[in-house]
Protein backbone atom coordinates (compact mmCIF):
# COMPACT_ATOMS: atom_id res chain seq x y z
CA UNK A 1 0.00 0.00 0.00
CA UNK A 2 1.26 3.84 -0.83
CA UNK A 3 2.22 6.02 1.39
CA UNK A 4 -0.98 7.99 0.18
CA UNK A 5 -3.38 5.52 1.13
CA UNK A 6 -2.04 4.68 3.97
CA UNK A 7 -2.73 8.20 5.38
CA UNK A 8 -5.92 8.11 4.18
CA UNK A 9 -6.72 4.90 5.53
CA UNK A 10 -5.53 6.78 8.97
CA UNK A 11 -7.70 9.58 8.13
CA UNK A 12 -10.95 7.74 7.28
CA UNK A 13 -10.49 6.12 11.14
CA UNK A 14 -9.98 9.65 12.29
CA UNK A 15 -13.28 11.07 11.15
CA UNK A 16 -14.71 7.27 12.60
CA UNK A 17 -14.29 8.17 15.86
CA UNK A 18 -16.64 11.07 16.03
CA UNK A 19 -19.93 9.18 17.23
CA UNK A 20 -22.14 10.14 14.85
CA UNK A 21 -20.08 9.05 11.75
CA UNK A 22 -20.36 6.04 10.20
CA UNK A 23 -17.42 4.28 7.62
CA UNK A 24 -18.82 5.72 4.99
CA UNK A 25 -19.43 8.98 6.16
CA UNK A 26 -15.82 8.57 6.89
CA UNK A 27 -14.83 7.49 3.72
CA UNK A 28 -16.70 10.97 2.62
CA UNK A 29 -15.11 12.81 5.04
CA UNK A 30 -11.79 12.14 4.34
CA UNK A 31 -12.32 12.84 0.74
CA UNK A 32 -13.96 16.08 1.63
CA UNK A 33 -10.54 17.04 3.88
CA UNK A 34 -8.34 15.52 0.54
CA UNK A 35 -10.18 17.50 -1.98
CA UNK A 36 -9.80 21.19 -0.13
CA UNK A 37 -7.21 23.35 -1.11
CA UNK A 38 -4.42 23.72 1.30
CA UNK A 39 -5.12 27.09 2.53
CA UNK A 40 -8.67 26.00 3.33
CA UNK A 41 -6.80 22.26 4.84
CA UNK A 42 -4.39 24.17 7.12
CA UNK A 43 -7.55 26.84 8.38
CA UNK A 44 -9.39 23.77 9.18
CA UNK A 45 -6.93 22.34 10.96
CA UNK A 46 -6.04 25.21 12.94
CA UNK A 47 -9.54 25.61 13.88
CA UNK A 48 -9.57 21.73 15.47
CA UNK A 49 -6.00 22.93 17.24
CA UNK A 50 -7.78 26.24 18.77
CA UNK A 51 -10.72 24.05 20.00
CA UNK A 52 -8.69 21.34 21.25
CA UNK A 53 -7.01 24.03 23.81
CA UNK A 54 -10.19 25.47 24.61
CA UNK A 55 -12.33 22.71 25.36
CA UNK A 56 -11.86 21.83 28.96
CA UNK A 57 -14.55 20.11 31.56
CA UNK A 58 -15.89 22.03 34.10
CA UNK A 59 -14.90 20.71 37.57
CA UNK A 60 -18.83 21.33 39.32
CA UNK A 61 -21.07 20.47 37.03
CA UNK A 62 -19.42 18.62 33.72
CA UNK A 63 -20.23 20.87 31.24
CA UNK A 64 -17.77 21.91 28.62
CA UNK A 65 -15.77 25.26 29.20
CA UNK A 66 -12.71 27.20 28.45
CA UNK A 67 -12.21 27.82 32.48
CA UNK A 68 -11.91 25.45 35.31
CA UNK A 69 -15.37 26.20 35.98
CA UNK A 70 -17.72 27.28 33.81
CA UNK A 71 -19.79 30.27 33.50
CA UNK A 72 -23.22 29.38 34.21
CA UNK A 73 -21.83 27.65 38.13
CA UNK A 74 -19.89 30.69 38.56
CA UNK A 75 -22.89 33.47 37.88
CA UNK A 76 -23.93 34.26 41.49
CA UNK A 77 -27.44 35.50 39.62
CA UNK A 78 -28.82 32.08 39.04
CA UNK A 79 -30.39 29.94 41.83
CA UNK A 80 -27.93 28.21 43.17
CA UNK A 81 -30.86 25.97 45.28
CA UNK A 82 -31.58 24.47 42.07
CA UNK A 83 -29.54 21.59 40.12
CA UNK A 84 -31.23 20.68 36.90
CA UNK A 85 -29.63 17.15 35.83
CA UNK A 86 -29.36 16.01 32.13
CA UNK A 87 -28.10 13.67 30.27
CA UNK A 88 -25.85 15.61 27.36
CA UNK A 89 -23.99 19.06 27.09
CA UNK A 90 -26.30 19.47 24.12
CA UNK A 91 -29.73 19.20 26.62
CA UNK A 92 -27.90 22.69 28.52
CA UNK A 93 -28.88 24.64 25.83
CA UNK A 94 -32.49 22.94 25.09
CA UNK A 95 -33.12 23.97 29.39
CA UNK A 96 -31.65 27.28 28.77
CA UNK A 97 -34.17 28.21 25.94
CA UNK A 98 -36.94 27.24 27.76
CA UNK A 99 -35.71 30.09 30.59
CA UNK A 100 -34.23 27.90 33.57
CA UNK A 101 -32.04 29.65 36.04
CA UNK A 102 -31.14 27.29 38.12
CA UNK A 103 -27.72 25.25 38.13
CA UNK A 104 -27.27 22.38 35.95
CA UNK A 105 -25.72 18.92 36.42
CA UNK A 106 -24.18 16.81 33.10
CA UNK A 107 -23.95 12.74 34.04
CA UNK A 108 -22.59 12.64 30.55
CA UNK A 109 -24.97 9.70 29.13
CA UNK A 110 -27.26 7.47 30.46
CA UNK A 111 -26.88 4.25 32.40
CA UNK A 112 -27.25 1.63 29.91
CA UNK A 113 -25.67 -1.86 31.50
CA UNK A 114 -25.69 -4.04 27.96
CA UNK A 115 -23.20 -1.13 26.71
CA UNK A 116 -21.06 -1.37 29.83
CA UNK A 117 -22.41 1.97 31.20
CA UNK A 118 -22.41 2.00 34.74
CA UNK A 119 -23.27 4.62 37.38
CA UNK A 120 -19.68 4.90 38.47
CA UNK A 121 -19.15 5.19 34.33
CA UNK A 122 -21.13 8.49 34.23
CA UNK A 123 -21.15 11.89 36.39
CA UNK A 124 -23.47 10.95 39.21
CA UNK A 125 -21.09 11.49 42.17
CA UNK A 126 -19.90 14.67 40.99
CA UNK A 127 -23.84 15.50 41.69
CA UNK A 128 -23.85 13.41 45.11
CA UNK A 129 -21.01 15.64 46.41
CA UNK A 130 -22.70 18.71 45.65
CA UNK A 131 -25.28 18.07 47.27
CA UNK A 132 -23.01 17.33 50.93
CA UNK A 133 -22.83 21.05 50.59
CA UNK A 134 -26.25 21.30 52.28
CA UNK A 135 -26.78 24.50 49.91
CA UNK A 136 -29.54 22.56 46.95
CA UNK A 137 -32.92 21.94 48.19
CA UNK A 138 -34.29 20.75 44.38
CA UNK A 139 -32.70 18.64 41.60
CA UNK A 140 -34.96 18.81 38.95
CA UNK A 141 -34.04 14.85 36.89
CA UNK A 142 -34.54 15.90 33.33
CA UNK A 143 -33.13 13.07 31.75
CA UNK A 144 -34.53 11.81 28.39
CA UNK A 145 -38.23 10.26 28.91
CA UNK A 146 -36.97 6.75 27.45
CA UNK A 147 -36.64 3.80 28.65
CA UNK A 148 -32.52 4.45 29.41
CA UNK A 149 -33.54 7.81 30.50
CA UNK A 150 -35.96 6.69 32.82
CA UNK A 151 -34.05 4.03 34.81
CA UNK A 152 -31.16 6.41 34.96
CA UNK A 153 -33.34 9.20 36.73
CA UNK A 154 -34.71 5.80 38.89
CA UNK A 155 -31.10 5.31 40.20
CA UNK A 156 -30.80 8.50 41.03
CA UNK A 157 -33.74 9.02 42.65
CA UNK A 158 -33.49 6.44 44.85
CA UNK A 159 -29.81 7.23 45.52
CA UNK A 160 -30.80 11.02 46.45
CA UNK A 161 -33.94 9.64 48.85
CA UNK A 162 -31.75 7.48 50.46
CA UNK A 163 -28.63 9.70 51.46
CA UNK A 164 -29.89 13.18 50.90
CA UNK A 165 -33.79 13.35 52.32
CA UNK A 166 -33.86 16.86 52.78
CA UNK A 167 -33.74 17.16 49.00
CA UNK A 168 -36.57 17.61 47.07
CA UNK A 169 -36.69 15.76 43.58
CA UNK A 170 -38.69 16.49 40.48
CA UNK A 171 -39.04 15.77 37.24
CA UNK A 172 -40.93 17.72 34.09
CA UNK A 173 -43.11 15.30 32.83
CA UNK A 174 -46.07 17.31 32.30
CA UNK A 175 -46.83 17.72 28.78
CA UNK A 176 -44.35 15.79 27.43
CA UNK A 177 -44.81 12.21 25.96
CA UNK A 178 -43.14 9.10 26.70
CA UNK A 179 -39.57 8.85 24.79
CA UNK A 180 -39.74 12.75 24.42
CA UNK A 181 -35.68 13.84 24.41
CA UNK A 182 -34.87 17.19 25.81
CA UNK A 183 -32.52 17.96 22.94
CA UNK A 184 -35.90 17.59 20.69
CA UNK A 185 -38.33 18.93 22.94
CA UNK A 186 -39.39 22.79 21.78
CA UNK A 187 -38.91 25.49 24.42
CA UNK A 188 -42.22 26.45 25.18
CA UNK A 189 -43.10 22.50 25.86
CA UNK A 190 -40.19 22.28 28.07
CA UNK A 191 -40.99 25.64 30.12
CA UNK A 192 -44.21 24.29 30.43
CA UNK A 193 -42.74 20.65 31.69
CA UNK A 194 -40.08 23.03 34.23
CA UNK A 195 -42.84 25.03 35.30
CA UNK A 196 -45.53 22.29 35.82
CA UNK A 197 -42.77 19.84 37.24
CA UNK A 198 -43.96 16.91 39.61
CA UNK A 199 -42.25 15.20 42.35
CA UNK A 200 -40.54 12.18 41.09
CA UNK A 201 -42.00 9.18 42.72
ZN1 LIG B 1 -20.25 24.19 35.51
Amino acid sequence: MSNFYFCLERLKEAFYTLPSVTPKYAAKLASDFIKLPPESRKKLLEELREAEGSIRVCSVCGNYSSEEICDICSDKERNAAIICVVEEVMDVSSVEEAGFNGKYHILGGRIDPLNKILPENLNIDGLFKRLEGGAVEEVILATNLNRKGIATARYIYNEIARRFANVKISHPAHGLSEGSEIIYVNAHTLKEALDGRRSFE
